[in-house]
């Protein structure tokens, strides 16, 4: 039988009901490994002074884990370095801070081949195996070298930068030719798709062979959208628990006569807080009748602390947050609420269902999860507006969201006023085209799309010979 192996920095497979850990990588890869038997390999989370190469290996609801420990130096560069300041700013078109460093770039292809390494011994001849994110990048390359002439996939879930942007980063060459040891590139829109697809004609001197497959550095890869979702079944049961209903319960009483603005976010520098922050000051400010109308809560788990920028935009935002309640708080009353603590997703599940509007106002954004579970959240009778970055992923396929341009306060805060306005025929129209989407393209659609593609590869191969 075919076994699906799954390679990703982190392996953390869910634990146990509700303590899924934040972010949307994480989730989407337990729901594949589901179905399929195999193996979820990636980085431990712990360091060791040397570098050991030894396997551990666990299995954890159902799934087979196997984890290395890394070098010291290797979280420095590889994965502080160059994964968290060299590709992920540039990913998200901050190459103002985007760091270049020969050795962050020396650590990434290190880990890389240490990466290959372990896991070699691991994989047998029919195995699929399916590699995820910028991390990894040139983990194909490593394998190949290895010997390994096994079906690869590679899905990247953040964004990929317009041609420009790109070509900015030093070696790019370099990282899109190791793309070409793939046997299928999957993004998450149409539109990264096109923006890699840009680059392999223009920068290296690549040819378009089908519909779908390119030419480039001597060989051929498969390239193709597949945008992710969230667990539908799944949050269908989460907004049912006692957990969900108590904290839905509890929203709805601190809000009585008051609407509920909600946003929910990693705290990264990528997903636009400041310019939401002060598109809702803007709101207040232009508004005074509509101040006791409204209650913003922000939930911000802290991310990537050790990374300078990191504690840049934290700064900022307790500044901001702390002057808008300043100016407009009263004695029995304060309009915004601004919370850096992680959240079960049963407990979001109940925070959203209580909320007139969400906020989702990334300045880039591969896909956006969050936007979807907002959705899936909302009571079909009485919906809330879901306002939508039209930079996330997921505004190409959430056309019926309110959608504005992140960059500006002003739009944010007009959003804001007109969702707050909206009829419920026109919020129920809206919200079933939404829900409709996120139901139908979900992670299950994702990874089967995904999958099947990678599987049919070998067709494509034996055809073309
Ligand atoms: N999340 C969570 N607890 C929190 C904040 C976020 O479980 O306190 C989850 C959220 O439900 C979503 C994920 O983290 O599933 C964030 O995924 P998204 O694609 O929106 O952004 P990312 O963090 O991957 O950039």
């Amino acid at each position: 039988m075919t076994r699906l192996i799954v390679v990703s920095n982190r392996v953390n497979p869910p634990t146990g009901a509700g303590e899924e850990s934040v972010g949307g990588l994480a989730m989407a890869l337990a729901a594949a490994l589901r179905e399929y038997s195999g193996l979820w390999f990636g980085w431990s989370g712990q360091s060791t002074p040397t570098f050991t190469g030894q396997l551990s290996m666990q299995k954890i609801e159902g799934v087979t884990a196997a984890t290395i420990d890394l070098e010291e130096s290797d979280v420095e560069e590889y994965y502080n370095g160059y994964a968290n300041k060299t590709l992920w700013p540039l990913f998200h078109y901050r190459t103002d801070i985007a760091a270049y460093d020969r050795a962050f770039n020396e650590g990434y292809q290190r880990a890389n081949r240490r990466f290959a390494e372990t896991l070699r011994p691991l994989i047998e001849p029919d195995d699929l195996i399916w590699i995820h994110d910028y991390h990894l990048i040139p983990l194909a390359r490593e394998l190949r070298r290895l010997g390994l002439k096994n079906r690869m996939g590679f899905f990247l879930h953040v964004p990929w930068p317009a041609y420009q942007v790109f070509v900015t980063l030093p070696g790019h060459r370099q990282l899109v030719e190791s793309m070409f040891d793939y046997d299928l590139v999957g993004f998450q829109t149409e539109d990264y798709r096109q923006a890699f697809e840009e680059y392999v004609l223009s920068e290296a001197g690549g040819e378009k062979v089908g519909d779908d497959l390119f030419k480039a550095f001597g060989r051929s890869v498969r390239v193709g959208a597949f945008p992710i979702g969230i667990d539908a079944p799944d949050f269908a049961r989460l907004i049912k628990t006692n957990r969900a209903r108590r904290m839905r319960d509890l929203m709805t009483a601190c809000t009585v006569f008051r609407h509920l603005i909600v946003g929910v976010d990693r705290l990264d520098y990528s997903k636009g807080l400041e310019e939401r922050f002060t598109g809702f000051e803007r709101f207040l400010a232009a508004d005074p009748d509509m101040r006791r109308e409204v209650l913003m809560l922000q939930i911000a788990p802290v991310s990537r602390e050790s990374v300078e920028a990191y504690q840049e935009i934290r700064a900022r935002l307790d500044a901001i947050s702390g002057r808008i309640n300043g100016e407009y708080a009263d004695v029995d009353w304060a309009p915004f609420r601004y919370v850096n603590k992680n959240y079960r997703r049963d407990e979001l599940a109940g925070i959203y269902g209580a909320a007139r509007i969400g906020l989702v106002t990334p300045l880039r954004d591969g896909m956006n999860l969050v936007a979807k579970e907002f959705v899936a959240s909302q009571n079909p009778e009485d919906p809330g507006v879901l306002i939508l970055s039209r930079f996330a992923g997921a505004a190409r396929q959430m056309k019926e969201a309110l959608l504005v341009n992140p960059n500006s306060p002003d739009e944010i805060a007009d959003a804001i006023r007109r969702g707050l306005a909206m009829d419920k025929p026109e919020r129920i129209r809206r919200w079933s085209a939404l829900f409709d989407n996120v139901q139908r393209e979900d992670v299950t659609a994702w990874r089967d799309a995904f999958v099947d593609a990678l599987k049919g590869v070998e067709e494509r191969r034996t055809a073309l010979a």
